[in-house]
């Protein structure tokens, strides 16, 4: 048995209660790692790993970091998924018998980081708890440093609990571990919920209920259903083991059904490139990098948070609208709005901070400014003449109290330390004021003393300095050293050219001096604490200011763009129809370098055509356009205007889409898997009232399977679903489904040829392709022209060989020639259906001679 010091058992003991965690342990000046800790976080933080005897026969591994530098190891730590825990002296050691007493004073976890430093402000972090009950699925999302808590229940569809999840995209995941295992099964949808979440296991414990009832006030949980009560038990537990303290601006709980919201699957708002790039996963070039002109990080998580959540009720998108007309129209009010809230903080992580207690006076200084400038956004929401904006307006308690008790506090440029004074105003106590006084007479005295020893010693260079270790000291140079009398001077510290010494009476004084100056700082201190709690009650009040102006900052940024980018209000319908004339996809015109974003219509109707089947050769523009369409639906339920001429937009309950991309192999499964699974979710969920967009369906199997399938799919949205639909595919074989379906209407990407050269003209033009110029591209790419000119002769002898045999021996199942059923050249601009306006007829006819539904590979 080996019997460990003192020490290393209260080590121990301590790290039996963070079992999961990186125990930071106290000592001194240093946070010390022990055991496998210590290998660990050497290796992660590359710092040097040593030993210490502990009384075990080998030495124990060992690494540290200084204790003012740790907050930037921790983050390093729980950036890469580690938790740490932070174990502190608990009592002054000057004072402890034997060992000093120890405790966890909190524990770091990914989803539970405090620090700025390692939180982006335009984006929330949450942790989540999930729980399993007879009713299905529950979801409470929580970020604890603005305060939010979300809570909504899935039912039993893990496709949609995958999709709330998405939304928030929690760095951490709090559950049981049956539902934990859901995340590590390759084939369940929650597995998509990427990028992996930490899995912390944890079930309900009989403590929590009584937590539960304590941390909320009354009625704040009443009609919860029980999935979602055991969900908040589980993450209030978790948040009062992990912080160890009350977190008293996480007391308002938001309750929603899924589908109070447009219902997007993970897979689409990737697609859709909401918040980041589906290739760089970067923000630029998303939506919400084009749409992002919010002056405070609270706007920009505001308008994150619209983006991920379209809404679902018209009168609430209207509302968002005529704000977003308002501001559009009158540059002026615009301005006067950006500039107001210019100077605004980020209150909620500010309240955050203050609830927490770990708010500095810089973080109050900060709150003060920010209240400061609540007037001016009000008079700016009242003066827009938006109605929107004036309730808004109405409804910000500018927390004027407030404001005057940080005022009268604060002073202009306190430190960052809240435990070396200097941040109390004069004339705010009366005692301090009195400290403060005893403090400038002993300076004075210092300095009348100094004069005074010049004089009485003769020395012009002697100077009366002060340092922490030695406390006030005589300092006379080595030359000077004679000069000074016998006696009175005792020496404390030699330097290489001077001597420092004290006298009695210096001694005496410096006591006095340094008890008035701990007394100052301990007072202030207590002021500074005081007020600081003294705020933390107002917390709802400052809350809910900070989510209005957070509103304003949201509705003023979608103005900005919109009115920068010449968007167009759309007229948001609880009809069926999708209308929009000349739609641009907002993001690819915004980064487009060179020429111009050419503009298409798109009518998706009842009575005409629900569905689009959209063939085209590779990089003529499909899957940008079937996209556009998607967001321009989007952007009109988040209450924005659109990238369009004119937009009639229905509410949408979902979109579907399944697009290919680079990286869409999930945990091996090939990409043709993937596409059924999206298809089978797409078939059972999808309602007349949704968008679905497949891009190039039924590729990844054999053609003729794959041709058939996408025919069967085809019919089965057209027939039994009803939704508008997007579909393109180079099977231009399919386009005979034209007869069949009543709904369904052939487009295509308008191509310009002349001889072997090809123009895309990225117009969309009724009729289907004939062929996908797939030798063409291979020929863009760069490929030898000797394989090119063999590719030719080779497509030329499969096309002899399969019109003489006919299409089933092709492969194609029931498809009928389908070269017959294809428009004449130039057919293209007769068939211009009403839906597509009179610019784009105009322009089919005036190409009309040019501009062909391709036809033929070119020669
Ligand atoms: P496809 O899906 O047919 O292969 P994409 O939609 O990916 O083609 O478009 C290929 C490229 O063409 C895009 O990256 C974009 O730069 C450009 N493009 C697409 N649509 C348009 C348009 N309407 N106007 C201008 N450029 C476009």
């Amino acid at each position: 048995m080996t019997t460990y010091t003192p020490m290393m058992q209260q080590y121990l003991a301590v790290k039996e209660q963070a079992k999961d965690a990186i125990l930071f342990f106290r000592l001194g000046d240093f946070y010390e790692m022990f055991f496998d800790d210590a290998l660990e976080a050497s290796r992660e933080l590359e710092i040097t790993l040593t030993g210490r005897d502990g009384g075990a026969e080998q030495r124990i591994p060992m690494c540290g970091v200084p204790y003012h530098s740790a907050e930037s190891y921790i983050a390093r730590l729980v950036d890469k998924g580690y938790k740490v825990a932070i174990c502190e002296q608990v009592e002054d050691p000057a004072e402890a018998k034997g060992v000093v007493r120890r405790e966890i004073v909190r524990i770091v976890t990914p989803g539970t980081v405090m620090d700025s430093r390692s939180l982006e402000g335009g984006a929330n972090n949450y942790i989540a708890a999930i729980t399993k009950g007879g009713s299905g699925y529950g979801l409470a999302a929580c970020d604890i440093t603005t305060g939010e808590l979300y809570v909504t229940a899935t039912g039993a569809s893990l496709e949609l609990l995958a999709d709330e999840l998405n939304t928030y995209r929690p760095s951490e995941i709090v559950a049981g571990d049956d539902v934990l295992e859901l995340f590590r099964s390759e084939d369940s949808p929650l597995a998509a919920a990427k990028p992996a979440p930490v899995l912390t296991p944890r079930t309900k414990t009989p403590e929590d209920a009584a937590l539960l009832a304590e941390h909320f006030g009354a009625g704040e949980t009443d009609g919860l259903p029980d999935v979602n009560v055991e969900g908040l038990c589980i993450l209030v537990g978790y948040l009062r083991e992990t912080q160890k303290r009350a977190l008293g601006h996480v007391k308002h709980i938001r309750r929603y059904e899924p589908n109070q919201y447009l219902i997007m699957d993970p897979f689409t708002r990737r697609n859709l490139e909401l918040t980041e790039t589906v290739r760089e996963r970067s923000r630029k070039g998303s939506l919400l990098w084009l749409l992002d002109r919010t002056v405070t990080a609270m706007g920009a998580r505001m308008l994150r948070r619209w983006i991920e959540k379209p809404l679902m009720n018209k009168g609430a998108i209207e509302e968002r609208l005529e704000a977003v007309d308002a501001l559009y129209r009158g540059l002026i009010a615009r301005e006067d709005v950006r500039l107001a809230l210019k100077d605004v903080y980020d209150l909620e992580r500010l309240v955050g901070r203050i609830a927490y207690g770990s708010a500095n006076a810089r973080d109050l200084l900060a709150l003060g400014k920010s209240l400061a400038q609540v007037p001016a956004v009000t008079e700016a929401c009242r003066t827009s003449g938006s109605a929107t904006l004036s309730r808004l307006a109405e409804q910000m308690d500018p927390c004027a109290d407030i404001r005057a008790w940080i005022e009268a506090a604060i002073v202009d440029d306190p430190p960052v330390s809240v435990r070396d004074g200097g941040m109390i105003k004069d004339g705010y106590d009366a005692f301090l004021d009195q400290l403060r006084e005893a403090g400038r007479n002993g300076r004075q005295w210092i300095a009348e003393l100094e004069r005074q020893e010049r004089e009485a010693t003769g020395i012009k260079s002697l100077k009366i300095g002060y340092n922490k270790v030695f406390g006030y000291f005589i300092e006379v140079t080595k030359a000077n050293m004679g000069a000074l009398p016998e006696g009175r001077y005792e020496r404390k510290q030699t330097l290489a050219n001077a001597e420092r010494y004290v006298t009695p009476e210096l001694k005496e004084k410096e006591a006095l001096i340094l008890e008035a100056q701990d007394k100052m700082v301990d007072l202030e201190y207590e002021l500074f604490a005081a007020l600081r709690d003294r705020i933390a009650a107002h917390i709802p009040r400052l809350q809910r200011l900070a989510e209005r102006l957070a509103a304003v900052d949201a509705l003023q940024s979608m103005a900005a763009v919109s009115a920068a980018r010449h968007y167009r209000r759309p007229e948001v319908t609880d009809g069926y129809d999708l209308v929009v004339k000349l739609g641009r996809h907002p993001v690819v015109e915004a980064v487009m370098t060179n020429g111009a974003f050419i503009a298409n219509d798109t009518g998706l109707t009842k009575r005409e055509s629900s569905m689009l089947l959209i063939t085209g050769p590779n990089m003529a523009g499909k899957s940008t356009y079937m996209r556009q369409v998607a967001v321009i639906c989007l952007m009109a339920q988040i209450g924005c205007f659109v990238p369009a001429e004119e937009a009639t937009v229905p509410l949408v309950d979902r979109i579907f889409t399944r697009i290919g991309a680079a990286d869409d192999l999930i945990g091996g499964q090939s990409t043709f898997m993937v596409e059924m699974m999206d298809i089978q979710v797409m078939t059972e969920k999808a309602t007349p009232r949704s968008l679905v967009i497949i891009d190039e369906l039924g590729r990844g199997t054999s053609t003729g399977e794959g041709m058939a399938i996408a025919q069967a799919v085809i019919e089965f949205l057209h027939d039994q679903v009803g939704c508008k639909t997007l579909v393109s595919t180079h099977f231009h074989e399919l386009a005979h489904l034209e007869d069949s379906l009543e709904g369904l209407r052939n487009v295509c990407m308008a191509v310009k040829e002349s001889g072997r050269d090809v123009t895309f003209l990225r117009k969309l033009v009724p009729g289907a392709a004939s062929t996908s110029y797939g030798i063409y591209c291979a020929q863009i790419a760069g490929l030898p022209e000797s394989i090119i000119a063999r590719s030719y002769e080779l497509l030329s002898t499969f096309e002899a060989r399969s019109a003489w045999t006919g299409p089933e021996a092709a492969g194609t199942p029931s498809a009928p020639g389908v070269r017959d059923k294809l428009p004449p050249a130039g057919a293209a601009a007769e068939a211009v259906p009403a839906a597509y306006g009179a610019q784009a007829e105009e322009e089919a006819v005036a190409s009309a001679s040019a501009v062909t539904a391709p036809q033929t590979a070119p020669a």
